[in-house]
């Protein structure tokens, strides 16, 4: 009896890489060939295109009695990429010497029935699997050129199983994949007018990932606020590119953060993730990128509630019977909301609600998620216009001591400061005015206004947090969320 195993990267239902393990027994007896751990139809194609495949290159197992075992979870719609692996395995069972696969070497393709490889789909992203699961180099059909970090052009492939046994060819580098563009001053800046409190608070959310919630009257630009977010996020560093890779299932150019925009009809398992087997939600979509709640208010309740922990921890954990499943959403959080039922509250407009239904409006939507919003806007397009000189001047403050602190062991966003002791200390009264002011708020809270006004403090080139940062975080803290509408209309408490 001959036994083999292989080892082959793939993604599993809900989206999360995971190592597929391959084993064969060959046993003397009458031939047969069996695929054991995958659906039965889905077995029975594979069988098919292997037997074929070997067949159109005279390869004959005798009599041999074959069976494959596949241990693992993988994603449906990517089982076909295992055939090679599958016939890999075969080989190796068999007491082939397949040069290419020597070290911490991989493979994966479909088979056609003539036995060529087929070209992989969606090539830099499967090789952003490999590589994140450890693999250094992958063998597979690659047919166009990919655009790699070192420089390479297009990677030696594979086309045919006489190729595999020959192993001629050289394995794809699996590790640098992806080149990062620098992600330069918005390119739409002629486009925006907003004034200075709105922009800054733009800037502290794209740069150091404050979540941000705009409430503004319908036409008064929310929208395009996030849009412009989006625009002014910082470019992704290498761990991060490959993770939005291989969540990525459209090709989008590399590097590019993702932007998703769920519809407020939304259920929560279309949200955060779920079903039977466990599939990913919008919340992980939008992993490393934005995620934009487009008028708050009109989603679910239970949808809302549903975002606690995601926004807390930046994962939701889904269990369904044995299995478990993290899935990660380190997202930039944004939703944009009518102030009441008309819209109208707040602004210049004449609101038609209630004084008491602007209240229910607002708990309803905010109920849940109040502690959870680090920055709360009032938006109104008031033709007021912010220099992007001094814009871009405030995204590099922020920017660099963020990367500072990094190297010194921080944190790479101020939105995920722990230590508030060491690195987002109060000067002098600002101390004694956070104290006053947050008095009978909760921890959470305290601690998102503590870390936004680092994130103002950065913005001036300023090593401490002294009472004008204070102040102008505070600003942001229930601005705009004053509930009636005669005290949104009036200056801010701290203004
Ligand atoms: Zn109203």
């Amino acid at each position: 009896m001959e036994y083999s195993s292989f080892r082959a990267p793939c993604l599993n239902t809900a989206g999360n890489p995971e190592v597929v393990l391959l084993e064969c027994v060959m046993k003397t007896g009458i031939p047969e060939f069996q695929v054991a751990g995958l659906a039965p139809s889905r077995a029975r194609e594979a069988m098919e295109r292997l037997s074929c495949g070997l067949q159109m290159h005279g390869l004959r197992f005798g009599h041999k009695r074959i069976t494959v075992n596949v241990e693992g979870r993988p994603d449906p719609d990517l089982v076909e990429l295992l055939d090679l692996p599958i016939l890999v395995t075969i080989l190796l069972a068999q007491k082939n010497r397949l040069p290419g696969l020597m070290g911490n070497a991989t493979c994966l393709g479909k088979l056609s029935l003539s036995g060529a490889i087929r070209p992989l789909n969606q090539p830099a992203r499967l090789l952003a699997v490999a590589g994140h699961l450890g693999f250094q180099r992958m063998l597979s059909h690659i047919s166009y050129p990919l655009k790699l970090c070192d420089g390479s052009a297009t990677p030696e492939r594979i086309e045919t199983i006489q190729d595999l046994l020959r192993g001629n060819e050289k394995p794809v580098n699996c590790s640098p994949i992806i080149e990062r563009e620098q992600i330069g001053p918005v390119s739409q800046a002629g486009s925006i007018t907003y004034g200075r409190k709105v922009m800054r608070a733009a800037v502290a959310a794209a740069e150091a990932r404050h979540s941000l919630m705009c409430l503004g009257p319908p036409g008064s630009g929310k929208t395009t606020l996030a849009g412009a977010i989006y625009e002014m996020l910082p470019p992704a560093d290498e761990t991060e590119a490959r993770e939005i890779f291989f969540r990525n299932q459209s090709e989008q150019e590399p590097g590019q953060r993702p932007f998703r925009r769920p519809h407020h009809s939304s259920t929560v398992v279309a949200m955060i993730g779920g079903g039977t087997p466990i599939r990913c939600g919008e919340v992980t979509r939008a992993n490393h990128g934005m995620l934009l709640l487009d008028e708050l208010g009109e989603f679910r309740r239970e949808v809302l509630q549903s975002l606690r922990e995601p926004m807390d921890n930046y994962f939701v954990h889904i269990s369904r019977g044995n299995h478990r499943e993290a899935l990660p959403c380190h997202n930039w959080w944004i939703a944009t909301a009518n102030p009441c039922k008309c819209g109208m509250a707040g602004s210049s407009g004449v609101c038609r609600c209630t004084e008491a239904s602007v209240r229910q409006y607002q708990t309803r939507m905010l109920g849940a998620l109040e502690d959870r919003i680090d920055i709360q806007l009032f938006v109104e397009s008031d033709g007021a216009c912010t220099g992007w000189d001094e814009i871009n001047l405030w995204r590099e403050n922020l920017r660099n001591a963020q990367q500072k602190r990094t190297r010194s062991g921080g944190y790479r966003f101020n939105a995920d400061i722990e230590d508030l002791e060491r690195w987002c200390i109060l000067e002098g009264g600002a101390y004694e005015r956070f104290h006053r002011e947050t008095e009978g708020w909760s921890n959470r809270k305290k601690h998102r206004i503590r870390r936004l006004a680092r994130s103002i403090a950065d913005m001036s080139g300023a090593a401490w947090i002294q009472m004008e940062h204070l102040l102008e975080a505070l600003r942001y803290s229930y601005a705009g969320m004053a509930i009636s509408q005669e005290s949104a209309k009036a200056p801010s408490l701290y203004g």
